[in-house]
């Protein structure tokens, strides 16, 4: 099986056909990870507001999917309480199907959301996934405690419900790592060039994009997981017509030093019937976001424009009392969401589930897939290999419910420990240090350090608590290739190291390839 695209999307499935006992390549034009999938919200959830696009199926799948999820990666992913200050004049997105019928039905109400119709909608949030780990929505009195204090007097009721963060980019290197682990080969800066069937099978023609040299491969089937670029390949590479797109929709967002001081985010709703969240981050900073913009084409790059910029500040201005302009933005980044085109009017509208197609009557087979979220990358992967198992007779079942990812083997609740433990096997470590390795690796920390007995022993310190020899295992084990796949995917010291530090990082990776 060769999968083009080395996406949540590519690098789930990669794992998974891995673990039936397929013999996979999958090939990557430039990092994991680079595109969508490192430039999410990072959040397990159902979607609260797919609700309203009676959209009940794929919340229910994601919902459920949470806790699977969670339970194997307990390193990179944890249960997180969200805030939804209410307030009577927050409005509907006009298109939604439940503002259209409480239009018809409650004409007086004018687009305004009510409180019961969030309560019940929260209801169904909390029963459609079957919880067992995260808790139920309650209310709170914002005029009393943390969640009510950074924000505008005029907000005194909200409900508190969950889901979860997951450090999107590490999702995917993690998913493949283990494919690796598997037998799986993981070609990055490798890019599919063309593809022709011959003889039953695929020939694969593969472009080293540092060196130019080709080659060709040969595959019994393909798999296209190119997320944005899903349509160019099955035109220009593939060669197959076909009437179904994707529809790019640009998400943008902004992070700023820390606008709050506790570990709850918020779920604000504008005037304009869209929602954004504001998050904390890296310990020291907030996330806010999302927009929703029609994108020309993948190969346009996705920034967050000044007017998107804007757009998220006035938002978030409607409900802090600290009010924060574009002075105050650290870092932005933008993400093209590849959503099947379903003729929706509206880039919110658009449905956020996926599908999968299979082409196979011009012989070997192609798998295509459209949309789909972070979420639901694992189940993804399971419904590509049900498609493939009619062309592979015998393949395995499936098996990645359960099973965790590299250092993900230990308890949801047990991160505390494992810091201890680790402080206390490398008394160097100060707290965030420690926590920032186990939240990274997991139960492979330590592996990480070896027999380090003192800082020193790392061998170089490139800033922030980066050590060469952390450098060293993101270069062997984790694809890193650059300075960027490191400060940028791999973590996210990047808002903590200066740009000489970065381009020193860089210089000393590259040096070390060559050698
Ligand atoms: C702003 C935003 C917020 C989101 N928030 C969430 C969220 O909170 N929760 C959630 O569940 N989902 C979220 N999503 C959705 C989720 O991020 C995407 O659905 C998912 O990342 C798509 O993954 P993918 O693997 O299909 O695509 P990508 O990650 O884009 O991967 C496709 C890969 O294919 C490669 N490729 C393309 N052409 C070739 C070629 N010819 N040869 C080799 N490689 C090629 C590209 O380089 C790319 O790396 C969000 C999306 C956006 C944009």
């Amino acid at each position: 099986m060769l999968i083009i695209g080395g996406g949540v999307n590519g690098c789930g499935i990669a794992r998974d056909a891995a673990g039936r006992g397929l013999s996979v390549v999958l090939a990557e034009m430039n990092d994991l990870g680079w595109a969508t999938s490192s430039a999410s919200t990072k959040l397990f959830h159902g979607g609260l507001r797919y609700l309203e696009y009676f959209e009940v199926s794929l919340v229910r799948k994601a919902l459920i999917e949470r806790e699977v999820l969670l339970q194997a990666m307990p390193h990179i992913s944890w249960p997180m309480r969200f805030i939804l200050p209410y307030h009577k004049d927050m409005r509907f997105e006009a298109e939604t199907p439940v503002s259209k019928l409480l239009s018809f039905v409650m004409p007086w109400m004018r687009g305004r959301r009510p409180a019961w119709l969030i309560r019940l909608g929260l209801f169904f949030y909390d029963t459609l996934g079957g919880r067992k780990i995260l808790p139920a929505t309650t209310t709170l009195d914002l005029r009393e405690g943390p969640e009510g204090a950074p924000l505008d007097d005029k907000f005194t009721k909200a409900y508190e419900y969950s889901d979860c963060w997951i450090e999107d980019a590490r999702l995917v290197v993690l998913n493949a790592r283990d494919a690796q682990d598997r037998g799986a080969q993981i070609l990055t800066r490798t890019k599919v060039t063309a593809a022709h069937r011959a003889e039953g099978l695929w020939a694969v023609t593969l472009q080293d994009v540092r060196s130019g040299a080709e080659r060709v491969v040969r595959a019994k089937m393909l798999v296209n997981a190119g997320g944005p670029w899903v349509g160019e390949i099955l035109q220009d590479r593939v060669h197959i017509d076909t009437n179904e797109g994707v529809r790019l929709v640009r998400g943008s967002h902004i992070v700023t030093k820390k606008l709050f001081d506790h570990d709850k985010a918020y779920f604000f709703q504008g005037g304009d019937g869209r929602i954004i969240f504001a998050i904390p981050y890296e310990g020291e900073f907030t996330l806010i976001g999302t927009t929703d913009q029609d994108h020309g084409s993948p190969e346009e790059p996705a920034v967050c424009t000044p007017e998107e910029q804007q757009y998220l500040c006035d938002f978030a201005n409607g409900y802090f009392k600290q009010d924060i302009t574009r002075e105050d933005i650290v870092w932005t980044f933008s993400g093209v969401r590849p959503l099947y085109d379903d003729g929706a009017s509206s880039a919110t509208a658009a449905t956020r589930d996926y599908k999968l197609n299979v082409k196979a009557e011009l012989g070997a087979p192609v798998l295509n897939v459209f949309g789909g979220k972070i979420t639901t990358y694992r189940r993804l992967a399971e419904r590509a290999m049900e498609k493939a198992a009619v062309f592979f007779p015998g393949l395995r079942g499936d098996w990645t419910a359960g099973v965790p990812l590299p250092g993900g083997d230990f308890p949801v609740d047990g991160v505390a420990e494992l810091q201890a433990r680790l402080r206390a096997e490398y008394p160097f470590l100060d707290e965030a240090w420690a926590g920032r390795l186990i939240r990274a690796y997991g139960t492979e920390a330590g592996a990480v350090l070896g027999d380090a007995q003192a800082a020193d022993d790392l061998g170089r310190d490139f800033g922030a608590t980066l050590s060469e020899r952390e450098v060293v295992w993101l270069m062997e084990k984790e694809f890193a290739l650059s300075a960027e796949d490191v400060v940028w995917r791999r973590n996210k010291l990047g808002l903590r190291m200066t740009a000489e530090q970065i381009v020193a990082l860089d210089d000393w990776m590259r040096a070390r390839a060559e050698r």
